[in-house]
């Protein structure tokens, strides 16, 4: 689809002197002060507003929220085994809609300034690829304004659970993007074995991967260094990223350094919530060391956890608050989260705010990026694709 140009006057990208943006067929064609505006444009004032890319969600669960449903009240127990029953029990029960409520949740995200996003879909036994379907659909539908990356995850695991592989395989033949993994050890009960299985998926499919890697401590850093064993020997180099990776928040540092410089030199990236529940890797370690970290929500309000917006400057400033971040180029690197490191992690193109870049941007009053991500301010604009799709918050 092509769209005509539009100007944007007065606007600061990333804090730089103001100056005017022009977009053409969906792409920044150039910037500069006072840009002539071609016959026909759509001319926007920016009154001064700071320009940033438009936000990156790395990890999300666009099939579990409950978002705009009636309050679900949780009564779950503690272990992730629990709350994957629950879960699958609950969904059984109410028949849960993945592509409606995805739907609205990517809607919502959007208004919020997300334009490019990855969402895991469960993949299992007992609902087979329903979930993968819906939120095939809520793709298909934001085509125009919203990139949505889709990762086939198994959530009830993949070994334990016979039956899990081949449907992954379907799922990646029928539009999944990225193979997802879940605890190789901790749930699938054997690292080894489940491993070997997930990379010859993703090898099949010529697939990158993104695992989720709950397990802590040393068990968790055995398991992490087995998957680095597989990146290195199958060539997945750049292709993989670690969600969570509880187990750097948690091992001694000279171990945490070693598993550090295996996946810089590897380029295995890390993406992270923030967790305030769990020790966490650690933002400027992993930049340090040269791990790539992206940033996301996880779950937003649905049967694991209550909390969550769909707001990638909340993101960053919790990343930034669970971090310990107080300077302002510390600040900045929480934003990178959420902007430029989530874009490279995920691998999506034509990221950022120079002329062919994808004209994919948020406006908002502040006065430079690190207030950007404390005061979270409402989204004065939203860009995508060369369009505004949003105004305060609201799609228009
Ligand atoms: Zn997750």
């Amino acid at each position: 689809m092509t769209t005509g140009d539009l100007l944007i006057r007065n606007v600061r990208p990333m804090n730089a002197a103001a100056c005017d943006v022009l977009v053409r067929d969906g792409r920044i064609h150039a910037t500069g002060p006072s840009l002539a505006a071609p016959a026909d444009a759509v001319v926007e004032d920016g009154h001064g507003a700071l320009l940033l890319p438009g936000f990156v969600e790395a990890h999300t669960h666009l099939d579990k929220t409950v978002w705009g449903m009636p309050w679900y009240r949780n009564d779950v127990g503690p272990t992730i085994t629990e709350r994957i029953e629950n879960e699958r029990r609950w969904r059984a029960a109410t028949g849960h809609d993945a592509g409606a409520q995805s739907l609205a949740l990517a809607r919502s995200f959007l208004a919020h300034g997300t334009t490019r996003l990855r969402t895991h879909v469960d993949i299992d036994t007992d609902a087979g690829l329903k979930h993968l379907d819906g939120v095939l659909a809520t793709r298909e539908t934001l085509s125009n304004a919203l990139e949505i990356q889709v990762v086939a995850f198994p959530q009830s695991g993949l070994l334990c659970r016979p039956g899990t592989g081949e449907l992954l395989d379907q799922a990646l033949r029928e539009g999944a993007d990225v193979l997802g993994g879940l605890d190789p050890q901790g749930i699938d009960g054997d690292a080894i074995a489940s491993l070997d299985l997930l990379f010859a998926l993703a090898a099949r499919h010529a697939k990158p991967l993104d695992i989720h890697l709950h397990e802590s401590g040393v068990p968790g850093a055995n398991t992490l260094h087995l998957i680095l064993d597989r990146v290195e020997a199958l060539g997945m180099q750049g292709r993989v990223a670690i969600s969570h990776c509880f187990c750097l928040g948690d091992v001694e540092a000279a171990e945490r350094d070693r598993l550090l410089s295996r996946m810089a030199r590897l380029r295995v990236a890390v993406i992270t919530t923030g967790s305030a529940s769990r020790p966490v890797p650690q933002l400027l370690a992993c930049r340090a060391a040269g791990v790539l970290v992206a940033g996301g929500n996880d779950g937003i309000r649905d049967t694991w956890t209550p909390y969550g917006m769909p707001d990638m400057l909340e993101r960053a400033m919790l990343i930034g608050l669970r971090n310990n971040l107080r300077r302002d180029d510390e600040i900045g690197s929480a934003l990178s989260t959420v902007t430029a490191d989530a874009a490279s992690v995920c691998g999506f193109a034509d990221y950022g705010l120079s002329p062919g870049c994808r004209a994919d941007f948020v406006l908002v009053q502040a006065q430079n990026m690190a207030e950007a991500v404390v005061a979270r301010p409402p989204r004065q604009c939203v860009v995508a694709r060369g369009r505004v799709v949003a105004r305060q918050g609201l799609l228009v």
